[in-house]
């Protein structure tokens, strides 16, 4: 790595760009070592600027259920690219998309179509407060919501490996308008309902929580918010922007039967590129200007090739129903792992892993997250990209398998993960 060319585009980068990343995980703080620089991807894998491969677990932190440059929705880019890349107009790819997303997402009367999530979760915000007349919110430690400012506090993903609780910036005011308690403990809600019942407009909550590492919701956990903000008419707001498609071709809400009265999500919707969108039932959709006075707009929102690579993915999701292999080869990895050594506990769900440096097998919050071994984690994630897996640089994110990866691939990190751990 000493005369690596990414380590001199790295050393390039922190020259010109605040600590040479546009986004704070990258840097690989937490892991150690220089990032390596990606130049292509091809399904399964990526290929770094010095000609490294690596069978990749990241899988750009969400979006490519389908893996990468899968070919039609390279195709469907390129014609909507040739086509023109922007009109700030209304456009046929808005009607198409919004009709397969409800189709698919029936509990959406409505979606607006933005371009990331944290623009998603900060419309989610002002419609409850529009719908409410509220202002509070509640949310749980160790969820992340994006990197608006009533949403950083408490938050997990980037501001975990940083060790900021919240980010300078962000006024007084503004935070304490968000209240944040522990995943799965609905006694703490509870609490906050009796003191705040008049104040909450909404709960915002991952209905799998993965920006703190792999976390499930407890049994009646998601059943209790729902009924404490039916009670007391405070919305629920599902975030959905990793969950969103990626566990079968629809919203995790779905499989578990609640309405979210507004969700948000990103991602796989897009297939790739830059995408968000809020969704939810028609009475609090309609508020959206124009028809209604709580405001948000878009330049790029509705972007014509950013819809056409989602519509073809969304399409694709349901065609070939990836969902129960991506299951199946995650399940594999952590039943290997987790055999092999009781001194890591491998937490999946669907497609997705987190490999926890803990001998606790259950952690169902934030709290027990910390106490993992950091260091040992950083050490593995060195380990694996020398083998050349790239899994993603944080104990407190998720691994992503996608449609592209194979059971060769996802037995060769498992054993390249048992070598390890048997190296102490
Ligand atoms: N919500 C959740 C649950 C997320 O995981 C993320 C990003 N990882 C966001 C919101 C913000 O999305 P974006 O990075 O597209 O702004």
């Amino acid at each position: 790595m000493s005369d690596s060319i990414s380590k001199k585009f790295f050393e390039r980068a922190q020259k010109r760009i605040p600590g040479g990343v546009n986004s704070p995980v990258r840097a690989f703080g937490s892991v150690g070592g220089n990032p390596v620089y990606i130049s292509s991807g091809s399904g399964s894998r990526i290929y770094d600027v010095d000609d490294n491969e690596y069978i990749d677990f990241c899988g750009s932190w969400g979006p490519l259920a389908l893996g990468h440059a899968h070919p039609a929705v390279i195709d469907a880019v390129r014609y909507a690219a040739s086509n023109g890349l922007t009109f700030g107009t209304c456009s046929p790819l808005e009607v198409d998309f919004a009709e397969l997303f409800c189709e698919m997402v029936p509990h959406a009367e409505m979606v607006r179509s933005v371009t990331s999530g944290t623009e998603a979760v900060m419309t989610a915000i002002r419609l409850a407060r529009g719908y409410t007349g509220r202002e509070k919110i509640l949310k749980f430690d160790g969820c992340y919501h994006g990197h608006s400012d009533c949403m950083l506090s408490a938050a997990g993903s980037g501001l975990l490996t940083n060790s900021i609780s919240f980010s300078q910036g962000v006024t007084v005011n503004t935070a304490e308008e968000v209240i944040s308690v522990p995943y799965n403990d609905l006694g703490k809600v509870r609490e906050v309902f009796a003191k705040e019942s008049s104040n909450l407009a909404a709960v915002i909550v991952e209905p799998v929580a993965g920006n703190m590492g792999l976390i499930l919701p407890e049994p009646g956990f998601l059943e209790g918010l729902r009924e404490l903000c039916d009670a007391n008419e405070s919305c629920l707001i599902f975030d959905e922007v990793i969950t969103g498609f990626r566990f079968h071709a629809g919203a995790y809400a779905q499989l578990i039967g609640i309405t979210p009265d507004i969700s948000t999500f990103g991602k796989i919707i897009g297939g790739g590129m830059p995408i968000g969108a809020v969704a939810g039932k028609r009475e609090i959709m309609e508020l959206l200007a124009p028809l209604g006075k709580v405001y948000q707009a878009g330049t790029l929102s509705g972007n014509p090739v950013a819809l056409a690579a989602g519509i073809v993915t969304l399409h694709l999701l349901r065609d070939i129903d990836p969902y129960p292999e991506m299951a199946r080869l995650a399940q594999l990895f952590a039943d290997i792992v987790n055999a092999a050594s009781s001194d890591v506990h491998c937490a999946t769900h669907g497609g997705v892993f987190t490999l926890f440096f803990t001998k606790e097998k259950i952690l169902s919050n934030l709290g027990q997250v910390q106490k993992c071994d950091t260091e040992r984690f950083a050490s593995w994630h060195r380990h694996m990209l020398g083998r050349g897996f790239y899994m993603s640089p944080s104990q407190f994110e998720l691994n992503f398998v996608s449609d592209a990866h194979s059971q060769p691939e996802v037995e060769a990190a498992a054993a390249a993960t048992i070598d390890f751990l048997k190296s102490k």
